[in-house]
């Protein structure tokens, strides 16, 4: 079923826009939504409308969870081998589709085409890892301290999920949690972003095709996630909400699942530090944070959102930076050579000018950017600030866009002590040629991830996941993400 597709628009024949059906996902069948609402698509580059979905109601919500739990005994008994097959399908036809796929992401997100494509590669990923992964689930067997019993330890998929992902990674924020909940033989719910809903969908009929049994995976937009979620939680059969979105919304679904104890996953906000030591090389360190600030145009969890330079380099550090910076080419992400694509939305666009705007006003001075331009699409030019005040904003906050603010910091002790000053732990980066320096700067650091002379932490065979604020859990890595989808049922036996 093909609802509402914008075939005037431009791109619409450019990227094989009319395959992709647009309706609620459950069960296997496309349908419409029980209410008649839809919900718009927009093109953050142009502003044009793009598409449209269905606006899913607490009745969509309750035949979500009829048709996973429908599909829940049937996926559980699937032999490992069989569900990696499936899991492995999904890789492959994924890898067929990936420019495709980055084309529409590119177009719904607006990130440049390069990014998409990273992202297709990084999300199909996901599913041959647990392809991989969903052979090796094994318990324990142990005599216990007493000598009276043995104890077997097995570990059983927890149930029905509910999965809730944010749009600035449309894909791979959904296969991140799919992959090792399918993997662990759990049916889903995922409820994308209403901004970029069409990946899920799209993603949807791929699954079907790879044939994953209709039920196991369920798809549904909604304009209201509030109540559609809670209703979802509220249903004793889903026994997991695994999250990917802001603090705030993290808090607020925490609060939620208490009502029925239903074990949490999540993955928040970041307000990651980049430190760069004296003796740092400074061309990878200027490379490093070109994708750690730049990549998706600074809307990531673990994008470079203080950058901390010791004094000895800071003043060439931030001119060669800021050359590089300048020379970014801003345009709509399905332009081949656009490196810096739009915000996803105007509301974006105004907190970095909001935050911006705070940090100019107590001192701070633009080397380059620092205006939204005017004109149509969600535009921020590539930007870096210097003389910031530590009691600017953008110190605590998640700029979420192309802003890097560069401070200045004298001793280890000194950037340890503000580089934790947050009440986030998701990323951080060091640089520094000396080993034993990176390391134990590592060891302090609050964060869940360290990328030491890199700009680059993510990684589908590596645990990814924050500490403090930043969340609970852990996704991709060895056990890890798989095992946010098990239950360790403990067995007591004597022979
Ligand atoms: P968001 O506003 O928290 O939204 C994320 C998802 O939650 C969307 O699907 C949204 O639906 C839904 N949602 C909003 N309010 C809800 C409610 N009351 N109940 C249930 N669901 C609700 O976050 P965002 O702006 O999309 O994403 C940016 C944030 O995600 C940033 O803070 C970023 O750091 C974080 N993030 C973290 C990671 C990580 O791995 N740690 C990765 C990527 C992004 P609607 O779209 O319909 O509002």
């Amino acid at each position: 079923m093909n609802v509402n597709h914008n075939p005037s628009h431009p791109d619409h024949d450019r990227f094989g826009f009319g395959s992709f059906s647009y309706g609620l996902y459950i069960g296997g069948a496309w349908r419409q939504a029980a209410g008649e609402g839809q919900i718009q698509v927009i093109d953050p580059s142009t502003e044009a409308l793009i598409g449209a979905v269905p606006d899913a109601t607490v009745a969509d919500a309750a035949a979500a969870v009829e048709a996973a739990a429908g599909a829940t005994e049937c996926w559980r008994e699937t032999p490992p081998r069989k569900r990696s097959e499936i899991l492995r399908r999904c890789f492959e036809l994924m890898v067929e589709r990936s420019e495709t796929l980055a084309s529409l992401i590119s177009l719904e997100n607006g990130k440049a085409l390069r990014d998409a494509r990273g992202e297709v590669a990084y999300a199909a990923e996901f599913f041959r890892w647990y392809a991989e992964e969903a052979v090796r689930i094994s318990g324990e067997f142990g005599v216990a301290p007493s000598g009276a019993n043995r104890i077997v330890v097995d570990y059983q998929p927890i149930g029905i999920c509910v999965l809730v992902t944010p749009w600035n990674f449309p894909a791979a924020m959904a296969t991140r949690k799919i992959a090792p909940a399918l993997a662990a033989g759990c049916t889903v719910i995922l409820k994308p972003a209403s901004e970029t809903p069409l990946t899920a969908y799209a993603l949807a009929s791929l699954y079907q095709e790879a044939g994953v049994p209709p039920g196991v995976v369920n798809v549904l937009t909604t304009s209201t996630p509030g109540p559609v979620t809670a209703a979802m939680l509220a249903d004793p059969r889903v026994r997991k909400l695994s999250f990917t979105g802001s603090t705030g919304v993290g808090r607020t679904l925490l609060a939620e699942a208490a009502k029925n104890v239903i074990s949490c996953s999540m993955e928040l906000g970041g307000n990651a530090p980049f430190v760069v030591f004296d003796d740092a090389d400074l061309d990878a360190a200027i490379e490093g944070l070109l994708v750690a600030k730049m990549r998706n145009a600074g809307e990531a969890c673990t994008a470079a959102n203080r950058i901390y330079v010791q004094s000895g380099v800071y003043d060439v550090f931030a001119e060669r930076f800021t050359q590089r910076m300048a020379a970014l080419r801003m345009g709509p992400g399905v332009d081949l050579d656009t490196e810096c694509g739009p915000m996803i939305t105007r509301k974006a666009v105004e907190k970095i000018d909001r935050l911006v705007a705070d940090a100019i006003s107590k001192g701070a001075r633009a080397l380059c950017g620092g205006q939204a331009p005017a004109g149509r699409g969600f535009f921020y030019p590539p930007t870096v600030l210097v003389d910031i005040s530590p009691a600017s904003d953008m110190r605590h906050e998640e700029i979420f866009g192309p802003v890097a603010p560069l401070y200045r910091f004298e001793s280890e002790a000194e950037v340890v002590a503000v580089a934790n000053d947050t009440e986030y732990g998701l990323a951080a980066y060091i640089y520094t040629r000396d080993i034993g320096r990176g390391m134990r700067v590592a060891s302090k650091v609050e964060a869940g991830m360290i990328a030491l002379n890199r700009g680059l932490v993510s990684d589908p065979a590596a645990p990814f996941g924050g500490v403090k604020q930043s969340g609970l859990g852990r996704e991709g890595g060895q056990r890890h993400g798989i095992a946010e989808f098990m239950e360790a049922k403990y067995i007591a036996t004597s022979f």
